[in-house]
């Protein structure tokens, strides 16, 4: 599955077809909020103490990235201690912290790896396609899934939504078509709004 989307994402950014007056002409909020990313996911190498050239960037950069990420986050995940864990609706507030939640950072993740191509970095070394980022993700699904008692699983789709469910000005595009459903999984999960 993560092959698949890694083979929309290397296309790359040709998506300008002179005959196909489907595209609007102002960028897409999937392009604009991949760009603020971008900027985002910059500024933060630049920070680093010695600030990290984008050709040296690797896998742990982008790791320390999204834990850095947690201090904004705005889901709240239950420690294991605390008499809410795994509780979807806990009945009063508690001091756990909050987290950025899975589905925003996965679709941070995949706006981020098409960002670092079409800036000119190679798919070999692309530091966002590694395989410790799907096993950290991976992780932090399973560890808020449990906490929240959210189950992380595609939901059965109502019959009137037909195939996908989603209403999308780009549908033939993949990377549009994953980033709303990561925004919908985040979104039902409450933890949209990363970075904003
Ligand atoms: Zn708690």
């Amino acid at each position: 599955m993560s092959s698949e989307r890694g083979k929309d994402i290397a296309e790359g950014p040709s998506r300008v077809n002179p005959g196909d007056q489907q595209l609007p002409p102002t960028p897409s909020r999937y392009e604009s909020q991949k760009r603020r990313d971008w900027n985002t996911f910059g500024q933060y190498l630049k920070n680093q103490r010695p600030p990290v050239p984008l050709s040296q960037c690797n896998c742990n950069h982008v790791l320390d990235f999204l834990r850095y990420l947690d201090q904004f986050g705005k889901t709240k995940v239950h420690l294991q201690g605390c008499m809410f864990y795994g509780q979807p609706e806990p009945p009063a507030p508690c001091t756990c912290p909050l987290r950025q939640a899975w589905g925003s950072l996965d679709a941070l993740i995949g706006r981020l790896r098409a960002a670092y191509e079409e800036n000119g970095g190679s798919p070999e070394t692309n530091p966002f396609a590694s395989g410790a980022i799907r096993v950290y993700l991976r992780e932090v699904r399973e560890c808020q899934a449990k906490a929240r008692g959210i189950p992380y699983k595609k939901k059965k789709k109502k019959p009137h939504q037909g195939k996908g469910g989603i209403t999308c000005e780009k549908e033939s595009n993949g990377r549009e078509y994953n980033m709303i459903k990561s925004i919908e999984d985040s979104a039902q999960f409450g933890g949209f709004g990363l970075l904003y």
